[in-house]
């Protein structure tokens, strides 16, 4: 049997270096983008937020699948009945400038809109309108480059992730965020990369911010969405992998079926596929990343680096 070896900790703490930031409509130096201590959301989590990357391709930047990031944002806002004083065009245009005018060719991008300073009751409305600001940075690998080349070592959690009547988990409202927070720290004081969350029920939901996928020979099972978010790589992967001739199914599954499984990956904008080596202590497969993850993870990069025109309609290209 392999070995597991020990997990470095993972990130950094060097600060964010994030340039010019649009901010309610302007574009202003990262220093000078700044909110009150008395912001409703910093006291309540009341923020909702995106998560997308753009991609050096042939024809320039591109940004992956930002039609679907900008509605997620305003559904998510819906959710929290929070009213993004913006339509979704200008946010896309606002998000296209951000990258532009700093130079990226390859950058992550957090759009976020929060309930601002004009209230601390907890109830926000009527009277405090949101604010909206969209930053990018440079960021490579989520999880490291040893993550991706070895596969991560996840625990998994003695957080459950939230149930439905709990929390809205579809939408990426910062509050929900704690949840993820707490199982990330306690997947790091444990050495491992990151944390597998659980359902009420014990049954796999999610990462900390990636949806999960398993293998069992050639079929490609994707854990189906219950009280997870629905995640825009995972809608990806899913189309790439039929592409490739997969056969795919969305199932319920439960930590023993991931132990038993030949491989494992996580997917989300930040993580993209990353496989997963090790989940409480026992290794997945030969304990290494899979052959069928990379392959899918070739094939993924290749889509947003605009490699495969087959996947262009995925891109927005910012000019
Ligand atoms: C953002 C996120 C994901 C991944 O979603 P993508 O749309 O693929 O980036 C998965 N789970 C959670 C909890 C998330 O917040």
């Amino acid at each position: 049997m392999a070995t597991e070896p020990k997990a470095k900790n993972i990130g950094g703490d060097s600060r964010i270096k994030a340039g010019l930031i649009w901010m309610n409509g302007q574009m202003v130096p990262q220093e000078e983008a700044k909110v009150s201590v008395l912001t409703h959301a910093l006291h309540y989590g009341t923020s909702v937020f995106e998560g997308i990357r753009a991609y050096d391709t042939p024809k320039g930047p591109a940004i992956f699948r930002l039609p679907e990031h900008v509605e997620r944002l305003f559904h998510s806002a819906k959710v929290l009945m929070m009213e993004i004083p913006f339509t979704p065009q200008e946010i896309s245009q606002a998000i296209q400038q951000v990258v532009r005018e700093n130079g990226y060719k390859s950058c992550y991008i957090r759009p976020l809109a929060w309930m601002g300073a004009h209230t601390l009751g907890v109830n926000p409305l009527p009277n405090n309108p949101a604010e909206v600001m969209v930053a990018a940075w440079e960021w490579g690998t989520y999880l490291g480059d040893e993550a991706v080349r070895k596969g991560a070592r996840l625990i998994t959690s003695s957080w459950a992730r939230f149930p439905a009547n709990v929390m809205p988990g579809k939408a990426k409202i910062g509050g929900n965020y704690v949840n993820s927070a707490l199982a990330r720290i306690e997947a790091q004081q444990q050495g491992a990369d990151e944390a597998l969350l659980l359902d009420k029920e014990g049954f796999v939901a999610e990462g900390s911010g990636e949806n999960i996928f398993f293998f069992k020979g050639n079929t490609l099972y994707a854990i189906e969405h219950s009280v997870n978010l629905m995640g825009i790589t995972r809608d990806s992967v899913i189309a790439i992998a039929r592409d490739l001739g997969y056969e795919v199914r969305e199932c319920r599954a439960t930590r023993d079926q991931l132990y038993m499984a030949d491989e494992v990956f996580m997917v989300g904008t930040a993580a993209e596929i990353t496989p997963v080596s090790y989940l409480d202590h026992r290794a997945i497969g030969k304990g290494v990343a899979g052959e069928h993850t990379m392959r899918l993870r070739r094939a993924y990069l290749e889509a947003v680096q605009g490699q495969n025109l087959k996947y262009e309609a995925w891109l927005s290209y910012v000019n």
